[in-house]
């Protein structure tokens, strides 16, 4: 009886290891180890009948082990059949449609970059740079904010030492344009700025956009049509701004830009603090100090002056939350952010 019952075990334990799909191991359990009718169960509840005390017990251990072997080889072959998405006995199929390929895109800030340099070449802007770490003369005193100026507290400055800082906006490349260039001018400055801030809308490194307008007779009806023509260029047709007064150091008079909220079109919502508009850039018409300074003789010439986040100008054109998203690199993110500017 012992032999017998080695030897279903056996072939129970082949037919397991054959088996093609979950519906026939179900089967094999059924058949060998079924409660009512398995073939295991019932030798188990015909071992009553031994009259040989130690005989019974020996066959009763005997089947209870292999039960269990029964029992684990089909778990076993269940967890195999389970996984085996990929079966590598299947013959190749060539037709069958490649995975889509992941192609890399660019971030957001480099892709709202690329549109304000084309946005404005086409108003003949020339693109110019700096450098990022720069004097304390040219970051401050010379845009108007000698040393003990108060605007210079709002800006947490990294300070490499007494004379040196890493430049918290890109205003200082305006003098060196002035200086270099001269007037007429048309520049626009796309670049780094650093300042010691960390939260949801506030990085250390950022990127800005300067831009500069000098000419003969320039007044603000010239920014307000250059920057109005930006918003609409950049944020779409159904854009709307509005001006108010600000104060800047650099500019006399000084307007702040503002853009009809992104997410509710103006009825007011979370992001716009219900006001139905977002502070989008700071401008003004360069202070005449600030041209002297730059070597132009403000008798003579005028300009304008802008500065904005590029970061923030993506947020809003991409509808990002938080500013820090744009710098972790998660595809998952950057996917359908870029896909969708
Ligand atoms: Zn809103």
């Amino acid at each position: 009886m012992t032999d017998d019952v080695h030897a279903i075990a056996g072939r129970a334990m082949d037919e397991v290891a054959a088996a093609g799909d979950l519906a026939e191991l179900e089967g094999l359990r059924q058949r060998y180890l079924g409660r009512r009718d398995g073939t295991l169960s019932t030798l188990r509840r015909g071992i009553g009948s031994i009259g040989d005390v130690e005989a019974r017990r020996q066959l009763g251990q005997t089947i209870n082990e292999l039960v269990t072997r029964v029992s684990e080889a089909i778990d076993g072959r269940r967890a195999q059949l389970e996984t085996a998405g990929e079966d590598h006995d299947e013959p190749l199929d060539l037709t069958r449609p490649a995975p889509p390929l992941r192609r890399g895109r660019l971030n957001p800030v480099t892709i709202a970059a690329g549109e304000m340099r084309r946005i404005f070449a086409q108003l003949g802007y020339t693109v110019v740079g700096g450098p990022e770490v720069e004097y304390d003369r040219y970051n401050f005193t010379l845009v108007n904010q000698p040393p003990g100026h108060p605007a210079r507290d709002s800006h947490d400055t990294f300070y490499i030492d007494d004379s040196r800082l890493l430049r918290t906006h890109t205003s200082p490349v305006q003098i060196r344009s002035m200086l270099q260039h001269g007037a007429p001018q048309r520049v626009i400055v796309p670049g780094k700025s650093f300042r010691r801030d960390y939260d949801a809308s506030h990085l250390p490194m950022f990127h800005q956009v300067e831009g500069l307008c000098i000419d003969e007779g320039i007044a603000i009806s010239d920014l307000k049509g250059t920057l109005e023509y930006f918003a609409h260029s950049f944020f779409g047709r159904d854009a709307r701004v509005r001006w108010r007064p600000h104060h800047f150091p650099f500019t006399e008079p000084s307007l702040e830009m503002e853009l009809s909220c992104v997410v509710c079109g103006g009825t007011g919502c979370s992001l716009c603090g219900h006001t139905g508009w977002l502070e989008l850039l700071g401008s003004g018409l360069v202070h005449p100090a600030v041209l002297r300074n730059g070597g132009i003789d403000p008798d003579r010439y005028s300009g304008f002056a802008f500065g904005m986040g590029i970061e923030r100008a993506a947020m809003l054109a991409y509808g990002v939350q938080d500013i820090r998203l744009l710098y972790e690199n998660d595809v998952r993110f950057l996917q359908p952010v870029s896909a969708g500017a």
